[in-house]
């Protein structure tokens, strides 16, 4: 499967990648860099590491998204998920970093008994820019 990927992305299938691949596509959270490195059946520098990622990440096939505290987390690009906020004045979307409830779909599960598989989630609100009209119409 994770051979597939790359091909469709026209990237050499290497055994780095594909564990790599393997490593992100197996995890049920985004994982960091370092983990990925830890976990690896064969011996690659983090900086390798993080070169495929790179690339990986270029092709779309995993995605990264920084934490507030700095750190990137990896994850299959497939897998995510957007959420955004629609401007309720212009029909604007702005779309969200990460996913703001992922913590919940546990306690959600753990109270609840049921497996959860997704959600939907949306806001609505005012964007910055007609805050801002705002501002010069008062
Ligand atoms: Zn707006
Ligand atoms: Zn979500």
């Amino acid at each position: 499967m994770e051979k597939n990927i790359l091909k469709e992305a026209s990237l050499k299938s290497t055994k780095k990648r594909n564990i790599i691949l393997k490593i992100v596509s197996e995890s049920n959270s985004p994982v960091t860099a370092e983990y990925i490195h830890e976990k690896s059946e064969i011996k690659m520098s983090l900086s390798t590491v993080y070169r495929a990622l790179n690339v990986l990440c270029e092709k779309n096939i995993i995605e990264k998204n920084i934490h507030q505290n700095g750190i990137a987390y990896f994850s299959m690009a497939n897998k995510v998920h957007r959420h955004s906020i629609i401007c309720t004045l212009c029909n604007k979307r702005i779309l969200l970093e990460s996913c703001p409830i992922a913590s919940l779909e546990n306690e959600i599960s753990q109270k609840t008994g049921c497996i959860i598989t997704g959600h939907n989630l949306e806001f609505f609100g005012i964007c910055p820019e007609c805050i801002k009209n705002m501002g010069n119409i008062l």
